[in-house]
C-alpha cells in the first residue's frame, strides 16, 4: 500500500484525557479513533491488525472442531429473565435500549443465553454432541472504569466459544484441548513467554476458572506466579487451602500485575438446566448437557502487545500481527528521480514476493518519516536512497533488534520470504 493513500495521519499528542499507553500510541500512529471513553473506532491499519490476531485465533478454535457463527447484539428480554441475568441488580453492566411499543431490549454483554436457547433446535439425541460454536462478536458493557484503553472498552469485540458436551469427562477432554489452543494463540501473537495459565475463581460447577494473564505493569489484576511451574493464581483466590490444594509454596511466588487477555469456564449444567437443553442418550435417558465457555478479547490482547513490546518511539509488531510486513521508506535527494525509481521498481518486487508493504512515498522530510515508520512499528524497514543507490546494497533495520543490515536485492528478498 502506498502510504500517501493512507487517509491516515500520525499525529504528535494522543488526546489529553487518554491516559492509557496502548490507546496513546495506537491514537499517534492512526490505527484507531477515540470515539469518547472506553469506545473505539479502527481504521486501516488497525484493521489489518485486528484481522490478524482476529484470525490466528480462528484457526487456533477450527483446529479443536469449533464451527463459526455469528449471533445478534439485539437481545430478547425474555430470554435473560430465564436465568435471571436480565435484572440490573445482577448484571450491572447492561446496556438496555427499547422498542417503538416501548419493550425493552438488550445489547449483548455475552452470549450463553441466546446460544443455549438456539441449540435446543439442533441438539436432540447423544449423536448430536459434542459441539462447539464460537463467533467474533462486539459486545457491550457499561464498565465502570474505562482507563486502560482498548483493553477495557464499553463497546468490544470478543471471541466466545461455547461448548456442548455429554458429560463431565467430555466437557473436561475438550477443556484440556482449548487450555493448549490458547497458549498456542499467546505463542503465536508474541505475548507466550509473558502469558500464564492462572487459576482464579470457579463458580457452582468448578472450584476454579482458568485465566490467561499477560503480565504487565499497567494491568489492572494481580497475580502470583510460579515461573518454575509455568502457572500464577489470581489474588482474588489465594489462601493457604488454595496453595495446598495446587503444590504450590508461597514463597516461591511472585506478585505481578498483569492483563486478563482470555479465559475458560465450566458452567456445568447451569444454562442447559435453565433452558431444558437436553439430550436423549445411548440408554433412552434424557440428560442436560454440560457447557462450557471460553473467551478472548482480540482488542485486548491487541491492546496488551501494544503496552508490553513497545519502546520509547513506538510500537513495535510481532511479525504475525503487523499491518505490513516491511516499512519501505523513499528518502530523496537532490536527485529525486533515481531513487523514486529504484524505490518504486523494488515496491513492485516486493508485491509480486508476496511481501506486504507500506511504501513510504510520501513527498516529506526524512526525519519525519523515520519517526513515523518507528512510531507505526512494522517488523522491517527497508530505506532506499541516493546513498543506498550508490552502495549498491538497500538498507534493511529490525524494529525489534534496531539491527541495520546491508543487503543486495536477491539476499533481501530471501531474508523476508
Ligand atoms: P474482566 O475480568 O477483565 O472484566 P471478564 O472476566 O468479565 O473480564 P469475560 O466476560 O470472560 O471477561 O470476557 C472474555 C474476554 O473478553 C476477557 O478475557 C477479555 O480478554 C475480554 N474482555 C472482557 N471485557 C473486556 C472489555 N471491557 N474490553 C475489552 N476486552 C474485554
Ligand atoms: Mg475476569
Amino acid at each position: 500500500m502506498l502510504q500517501s493513500q493512507l487517509f491516515t495521519k500520525t499525529r504528535k499528542e494522543a488526546p489529553k484525557d487518554e491516559v492509557a499507553k496502548n490507546a496513546q500510541l495506537l491514537i499517534r500512529a492512526g490505527y484507531i479513533h477515540k470515539e469518547m471513553a472506553g469506545v473505539y473506532s479502527y481504521l486501516p491499519l488497525g484493521l489489518r491488525v485486528m484481522n490478524n490476531i482476529v484470525q490466528i485465533i480462528r484457526e487456533e478454535m477450527n483446529a479443536i472442531g469449533g464451527e463459526e457463527v455469528a449471533l445478534t447484539a439485539l437481545q430478547d428480554r425474555k430470554i435473560w429473565e430465564t436465568t435471571g441475568r436480565w435484572s440490573d441488580d445482577v448484571v450491572s453492566s447492561w446496556f438496555k435500549t427499547k422498542l417503538k411499543n416501548g419493550s425493552e431490549l438488550g445489547l449483548s454483554f455475552t452470549h450463553e443465553e441466546p446460544l443455549t436457547a438456539l441449540m435446543r433446535d439442533h441438539i436432540h439425541s447423544y449423536r448430536d454432541l459434542p459441539r462447539y460454536v464460537y463467533q467474533f462478536q462486539t459486545k457491550f458493557r457499561n464498565e465502570e472504569r474505562a482507563k486502560s484503553g482498548i483493553m477495557r472498552g464499553r463497546e468490544f469485540l470478543m471471541k466466545d466459544l461455547y461448548s456442548f458436551s455429554k458429560n463431565l469427562k467430555d466437557h473436561e477432554a475438550f477443556y484440556e484441548k482449548t487450555k493448549k489452543a490458547y497458549v498456542n494463540i499467546w505463542k503465536r501473537l508474541g505475548l507466550g513467554d509473558k502469558t500464564y495459565v492462572t487459576f482464579a475463581s470457579g463458580g457452582s460447577f468448578s472450584k476454579y476458572s482458568h485465566e490467561f494473564q499477560t503480565v504487565d505493569e499497567t494491568g489492572e489484576d494481580v497475580i502470583y506466579v510460579d515461573e518454575k511451574l509455568k502457572i500464577a493464581v489470581n489474588k482474588e483466590v489465594l489462601t493457604d487451602d488454595v496453595l495446598k490444594d495446587l503444590g504450590l509454596n508461597r514463597k516461591s511466588l511472585v506478585e505481578k500485575r498483569a492483563v486478563e487477555v482470555g479465559n475458560i469456564f465450566n458452567l456445568g449444567t447451569r444454562f442447559s438446566d435453565a433452558f431444558g437443553l437436553t439430550y436423549v442418550d445411548e440408554s433412552g435417558n434424557k440428560k442436560p448437557v454440560v457447557m462450557g465457555s471460553y473467551g478472548i478479547g482480540p482488542g485486548r490482547v491487541m491492546g496488551a502487545i501494544v503496552e508490553t513490546l513497545s519502546d520509547e518511539n513506538g510500537i513495535v509488531w510481532p511479525e504475525s500481527v503487523a499491518p505490513f510486513r516491511v516499512h519501505l521508506v523513499l528518502v530523496e535527494g537532490k536527485d529525486r528521480g533515481v531513487a523514486r525509481k529504484e524505490a518504486n521498481e523494488l515496491y513492485e518486487l516486493l508485491g509480486q514476493e508476496g511481501i506486504e508493504t507500506l511504501y513510504d512515498d510520501r513527498d516529506v522530510r526524512a526525519g519525519e518519516k523515520f519517526a513515523d515508520a518507528d512510531l507505526i512499528g512494522i517488523p522491517w524497514r527497508i530505506v532506499v536512497s541516493e546513498k543506498t543507490i550508490t552502495a549498491g546494497a538497500h538498507e534493511l533495520k529490525n524494529r525489534s533488534t534496531g539491527k541495520i543490515e546491508h543487503l543486495a536485492e536477491k539476499e533481501l528478498i530471501a531474508k523476508l520470504k
